[in-house]
């Protein structure tokens, strides 16, 4: 039977060069794709043949512009890599209201350049979500109809500050920006998983990136799953995971969710935030479609 179509909405471009040493010492300890592909997955066309035989249609590849923490993978990096990919990887940027000394006007240059959205990492960057300085930004974000999608959660990085991650802080953003779309990455990991399922079952724009949770657990860690399925989005973190994106999609698929909700969260929801194609072939489920 054909793999279940996927969209991961989370993946990083492998350059390790570019990532802080600790960083690299820690993907190297848990990836399997690194163990299987070594640095080849620094090649964009080896890095989608890779994700294309684990049936993924398309993948957000995400800067990691935290120069003071995880890495400087900077945006421009990521939009050569997309360019690269034959459509497959969705360009993201980042912007660092601490580091960039205007950020709305560097975020305004990669819109022009066709990112997708923007990767902001709060807890590596060091500055609360509704930091007025970043208001500008997402202005910019709205006005194109670009999400957000902001790291939210714990974190083995060092010098992460989980503070700024604390989603009683996009609070205000839904407030004061009722038409961004905004995702949360990682749900809440750790420490915040209510509130995030809160917010994105009570907040029109708000979404939710399954992203580094494991995906057997995700109707005990979101009790509510089916009803919020709607708001969910499959992530993976490639290549930075222990297993891969087909195994975690056909644990979601797993999970005695309908089949409905299976395509929203593996790959309608995100095609719609990405204005991607949306007449994938439908999804064969477990239960209807006797396994895979
Ligand atoms: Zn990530």
């Amino acid at each position: 039977m054909a793999p279940r179509a996927i969209i991961d909405f989370h993946t990083h471009p492998w350059l390790p060069d570019q990532l802080a040493p600790h960083t690299v010492e820690f993907i190297r300890s848990i990836s399997q794709a690194l163990r299987d592909h070594g640095d080849r997955l620094s090649e964009p066309a080896y890095a989608v043949s890779v994700l294309r035989d684990q049936g993924v249609r398309n993948a957000v590849l995400l800067p990691e512009h935290c120069p003071r923490s995880s890495g400087n993978v900077r945006t421009e990096t990521v939009v050569e890599f997309c360019a690269a990919s034959d459509g497959f990887f969705v360009p993201f940027a980042s912007v660092d209201p601490n580091s960039d000394p205007d950020p709305a006007g560097l975020m305004r240059r990669y819109v022009e350049d066709g990112v997708a959205g923007l990767k902001l990492y709060p807890s590596y960057q060091h500055y609360y979500p509704n930091d007025r300085r970043v208001y500008p930004v997402y202005e910019i974000c709205r006005d194109a109809g670009i999400p957000v999608l902001f790291h939210i959660g714990s974190s083995v990085i060092p010098d992460t500050r989980m503070k700024y991650c604390d989603p009683i802080h996009l609070h205000d953003i839904a407030v004061d920006f009722p038409d961004l779309v905004v995702v949360m990455a990682h749900g809440g990991r750790g420490w915040w998983y209510d509130a995030c399922a809160f917010l994105a079952a009570h907040q029109p724009n708000f979404h939710i990136d399954v992203t580094g949770l494991p995906p057997a657990r995700l109707t005990a860690l979101f009790p509510d799953l089916e009803r919020l399925s709607h708001k969910v989005v499959f992530g993976s973190d490639w290549p930075a995971m222990p297993k891969s994106p087909r195994a975690n999609a056909d644990a979601i698929a797993n999970l005695g969710l309908s089949r409905e909700a299976v395509q929203r969260i593996l790959y309608d929801n995100a095609a719609a935030l990405l204005r991607l194609d949306r007449s994938a072939p439908p999804i064969p489920h477990p239960l209807v479609d006797g396994g895979h």
